[in-house]
């Protein structure tokens, strides 16, 4: 019997494995990934990791810009904690070998980052994710008894009584199903930006680890709050880090103008400074390039108006220096070169600031399931995350996921597998048989997915209005039907991706709609939920989280959730480095 299973090997999954592996190396771990764990998705996160390192800067400023920037809706005990903790988990990965940037004379280099008015944001030039998760995944390596189940798709979570007791996987290479009995299972399963049409998220980013949570009775929390990056490449969506602002650059329209100067981006004067403003929120960015849109100001391309990101300013040197990745992406995947051509970008779905509902601890409503990372809300996003929260978000849960799991798992030994375990892994390999089978005559599920994309971002985009997303609920719930039926041709067992694209639109599917219907209940904007109907923030009513469980019919039920304020009353929304 596994005493951790851990689903997800990214940052939040792995930090947890090597967590419990410290805590007591005779518990039995292990991590089941859909993906070799290298090629989870925070390989990719390029700009950096904020943690209060130097002199000048307080653990309290880092809480405030974070609870600011979330538009007062973070859980400010959380906030607390991981403040506190990121500095010690940065220094840790250090000890571990993740090479940090460093000053000439040997500190950690820091760089600006949007919302943080001080520079605490460490990097690896701007490849900070795929060295964080290398050294995470080396040090795993050490610990021999960590089980690794790479290539499997866990499907469902089995509960009984209240109380997760494993889960059911697929070995993707041979269609094998099995059940993974455990006494306690971790997710880390990530975000799920591929709801949507244009997104900076691998395809592997399909909110599996919500689904799953919200199918066994656990509520999400804080759906409604979607992050756009404003700069996007167009075309491919790929993420042009916030660090080639951080760096120095510059937003520019259709003119040359530097157009963020026109925009109330939360500054503590009115009229941002001209070296701050391209750090200026990122919900506020992507608002502001709406606006440039509707004067008129923006570049029409086959893929949709662009501004432009200019770095031309920079020079090639410090391009290559800080940035060399930006150049390599805009070369192989733009055709330009940042160092003599302007960029086009455009805003781009990036981060749900949403996920399942978890304390301080990771723990979730149903014993002995927790989860961790962006799968999780704890939550220290609120309304809108900052740049460079997110690597050490999963580092901070991860390992106190880890670390309660492994506490769960030890108050809990000997107790013997319940046959309800094995009557519901018996199910679930009967349902998949049915799929794979070739059950199912209906669309295809290319079509149901494009139809459940474009419905979210028409809905549920930069700015909401009550009557579309009421009519996204109808169409959403529709669709939901459809892909019961939808058409598998493919009926071998070895690397069948049919059978797994399918079983990630179900999950795709209910958290798109949980997303809309958190949007429809919260009648205000605060943070990435813009309603055009609702305009101001509403303390009175909705200082508080959206918590949303699954009816038994499957629509999705919405309620709300105080949020936790500990020594920051709310106020008014201040940004910038000014
Ligand atoms: C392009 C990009 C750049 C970013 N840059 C930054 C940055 O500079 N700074 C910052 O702080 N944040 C950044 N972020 C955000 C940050 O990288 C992520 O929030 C974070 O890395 C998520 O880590 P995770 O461990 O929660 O999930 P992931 O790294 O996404 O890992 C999820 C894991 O779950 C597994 N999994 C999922 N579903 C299943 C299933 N059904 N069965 C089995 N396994 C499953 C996957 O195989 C994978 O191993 C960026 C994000 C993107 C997309």
């Amino acid at each position: 019997m596994i005493d951790v299973l851990i689903v997800g090997g990214g940052g939040a999954g792995l930090r947890a494995a090597i967590a419990v592996a410290e805590t007591d190396p005779s518990l039995r771990v292990a991590v089941v990934s859909k993906v070799y764990p290298m090629r989870s998705h925070t390989v990719s996160a390029e700009g950096g990791a904020a943690a209060v390192i130097g002199a000048g800067d307080t653990l309290d400023e880092h809480c405030y810009d974070t609870i600011s920037g979330g538009d007062w809706l973070c859980d400010q005990d959380a906030v607390e904690a991981f403040v506190s903790e990121a500095p010690k988990e940065l220094i840790q990965l250090e000890h571990w070998g993740c090479p940090w940037s460093r000053e000439s004379d040997g500190r950690v280099a820091v760089r600006p980052f949007g919302g943080m008015k001080k520079m605490r944001t460490w990097y690896a030039a701007d490849k900070t994710g795929f060295h964080l998760l290398h050294t995470l995944f080396q040090t795993t390596l050490k610990y021999q008894d960590i089980i690794r189940y790479d290539e499997w798709y866990v499907t469902k979570l089995v509960v009984d009584d209240g109380r997760v007791h494993g889960v059911v996987a697929v070995e993707i290479r041979t269609g094998r199903v099995e059940t993974i009995p455990a006494r306690t299972v971790v997710l880390a399963t990530g975000g799920c930006g591929k709801v949507f049409p244009f997104t900076t998220n691998a395809a592997i980013k399909t909110g599996d680890g919500m689904a799953l949570a919200y199918r066994e009775g656990a509520p999400l929390k804080d759906m409604e709050f979607v992050q756009y990056h404003p700069t996007g490449l167009p075309f491919t969506g790929i993420l042009i880090t916030e660090a080639a602002r951080a760096e120095g650059g510059w937003l520019i329209n259709k003119d040359g103008y530097r157009y963020l100067q026109d925009y109330d981006l939360g500054s503590p004067t009115p009229t941002p400074k001209l070296r701050s403003m391209e750090l200026g929120p990122r919900d506020r960015l992507s608002q502001a390039f709406v606006h440039e849109q509707e004067k008129g100001r923006t570049v029409d391309t086959p893929y949709g108006p662009v501004v432009y990101l200019d770095l031309r300013h920079l020079g090639e040197s410090k391009i290559d220096a800080r940035i060399p990745f930006v150049r390599e992406l805009c070369r192989s995947y733009q055709n330009l070169d940042p160092a003599t051509d302007l960029i086009p970008v455009r805003p781009v779905a990036h981060y749900m600031m949403g996920g399942v509902h978890t304390d301080i601890d990771g723990a979730t409503p149903i014993a002995g399931l927790f989860a961790a990372g962006e799968t999780a809300c704890v939550s220290i996003n609120g309304a809108n995350r900052l740049g460079s929260n997110s690597l050490p978000e999963i580092l901070v849960f991860g390992r106190r996921a880890g670390i309660a799991a492994a506490a769960f798992a030890r108050s809990h030994a000997g107790q013997a597998e319940a046959s309800a375990v094995r009557a519901q892994g018996a199910d679930e390999r009967r349902r998949l048989e049915r799929v794979r089978g070739g059950g199912g005559h209906g669309e295809r599920i290319a079509d149901l997915r494009e139809r459940m994309q474009h419905t979210l971002e028409g809905a549920a985009g930069i700015y909401r209005a009550g009557d579309v997303l009421t009519k996204a609920v109808d169409t959403l719930a529709d669709l939901g039907e459809r892909a019961q039926e939808a058409r598998v041709d493919d009926s071998s067992t070895a690397f069948n991706t049919e059978l797994i694209s399918l079983q990630e639109l179900h999950a795709m599917l209910e958290i798109a709609r949980t997303v809309v219907a958190c949007a429809l209940n919260r009648q205000e904007s605060r943070g990435a939920h813009q309603r055009t109907d609702f305009t101001a923030r509403d303390d009175e009513t909705y200082l508080a989280h959206s918590l949303v469980h699954r009816a038994p019919d499957g629509s999705p039920s919405v309620g709300l959730l105080p949020v936790t304020i500990t020594r920051w009353p709310p106020g008014e929304r201040v940004y910038g480095r000014d």
